[in-house]
């Protein structure tokens, strides 16, 4: 079982490298995020940082849209739909994690 730092940490990695491969891919960035991605990762890791939930639950995707904020929930979630299916060329072994955790939690549902 691993901690709850250890959870955020994690979440806070992946969603910050799905960030990434969208702006590079949407927005055609190349070693920098643009200005609206930067602001988007700095809001991500200031919810998982304030996630009440992070005992119970394995990863914010199934939870964060009940956190963010309207404009923010519509960002991560074009970043969600575009890079979720891609994670497993780019971030192989992220990808595979993510997937045992997300199986894991909806088990216990
Ligand atoms: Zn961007």
């Amino acid at each position: 079982m691993r901690s709850i730092l250890e959870k955020r940490e994690w979440e806070k990695r992946v969603v910050l490298q799905m960030i990434w491969l969208y702006c590079r891919k949407q927005h055609n960035t190349r070693g920098e995020l643009c200005k609206e991605c930067i602001e988007l990762s700095g809001y991500a890791r200031e919810r998982s940082d304030n996630c009440p939930f992070m005992n119970s639950k394995s990863f914010c995707s199934n939870c964060r849209v009940h956190c963010y904020q309207p404009m923010m929930r519509e960002k991560i979630k074009n970043v969600m739909r575009f890079s979720g299916p891609r994670m497993i060329f780019y971030h192989p072994l992220t990808a595979i994690h993510h997937l045992i955790e997300s199986k894991k939690e909806n088990r216990n549902v």
